[in-house]
């Protein structure tokens, strides 16, 4: 029995569900991207974020540090693990604090924090202690180019947020995009303030780019990076779900008859159903039902 059970236990840590950290997990995490020599992945808990090093200094992405008042340092820690050179920027992918908390220990190792125009008026408004403010900001597009590597930064059109940055690494044709595309995963709170009318037009502008990996800014399902079709399949979830939950709209059926009845059977195997699913629908009711 003993066997059995600890069979079981080995069996579990070693196939981690999407949003539930198996028992074997570190909480913090850096892995060097397979295929590369420069860039790497920072996981914090079930928030990730890369990092990337060159001859003349360090270009970091969101500090992932929200409600962990020691986060930032503890980055900056695991970024000197790899390297001596300067932290020579920090780029807030968009402004939710749960993946941009934390900056203050990246201004203190010497860093510019970058965003997106729109995340700097936002921050600006709100004044959260955790979460310095931009240095310099754009509002299209910026290429940062560092010790013989580029990064570029794209902003596509209004999404999971009005400040989400596309970053994207021409050479290595890696892409890291945070929560607008959860990778093998259906969505779930971050659809609270999601851009469904537009999103579809910045997803096909990704779909566009060239590349060949995603990272996503929360672990895939099964730690795996993304692909195309992990896009293609997130564009075709948001339109099933979109139309399923416009019919029920035009019965007269938002809020209360589809939170009650409406399901998406299609993805109810997917990793995130359960608990994503009330905010998809609530979401989705909020436009055809509502308008917004
Ligand atoms: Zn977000």
């Amino acid at each position: 029995m003993k066997r059995i059970l600890s069979a079981i236990a080995l069996l579990l840590a070693a196939s981690p569900a999407f949003g539930q950290a198996p028992a074997t997990r570190p909480m913090i995490e850096t892995t060097k991207v397979e295929g590369t020599d420069n860039v790497y992945i920072f996981r914090h808990g079930n928030h990730q974020s890369i990092f990337i090093v060159t001859s003349d200094g360090v270009i970091a992405t969101d500090p992932v540090a929200y409600g962990r008042p020691q986060g930032g340092a503890a980055y900056v820690a695991e970024i000197r693990k790899v390297t001596g050179k300067p932290i020579k920027y920090l780029i807030y992918s968009h402004h939710h604090f749960d993946h941009i908390a934390g900056g203050q220990a990246f201004k203190d190792a010497g860093a510019k924090i970058v965003s997106h125009t729109k995340a700097k008026e936002r921050l600006a408004l709100i004044k959260d202690p955790a979460t310095p403010l931009p240095d310099e900001t754009f509002s299209k597009q910026r290429t940062i180019k560092l010790g013989g590597t580029a990064l570029e930064m794209t902003y596509v059109g209004l999404n999971h947020s009005d400040s989400t940055l596309v970053f994207r690494l021409p050479k290595e044709k890696l892409l890291f995009v945070v929560d607008l595309l959860p990778v093998g995963a259906f969505p779930g709170r971050g659809m609270i303030d999601f851009y469904p009318l537009e999103a579809p037009a910045s997803i096909k502008r990704i779909l566009a780019m060239d590349w060949e990996r995603l990272i996503p800014g929360h672990p895939g399902a099964g730690g795996r990076l993304g692909t195309k079709k992990d896009v293609q399949d997130q564009l075709e979830l948001l339109q099933y779900a979109s139309d399923t939950v416009q019919a029920a709209a035009r019965e007269g059926k938002c809020w209360d008859g589809v939170e009650k009845e409406t399901k998406l059977p299609k993805y109810e195997a997917w990793p995130g159903y359960e608990n994503g699913l009330p905010f998809v629908l609530r979401r989705y009711c909020g436009l055809w039902g509502r308008g917004t």
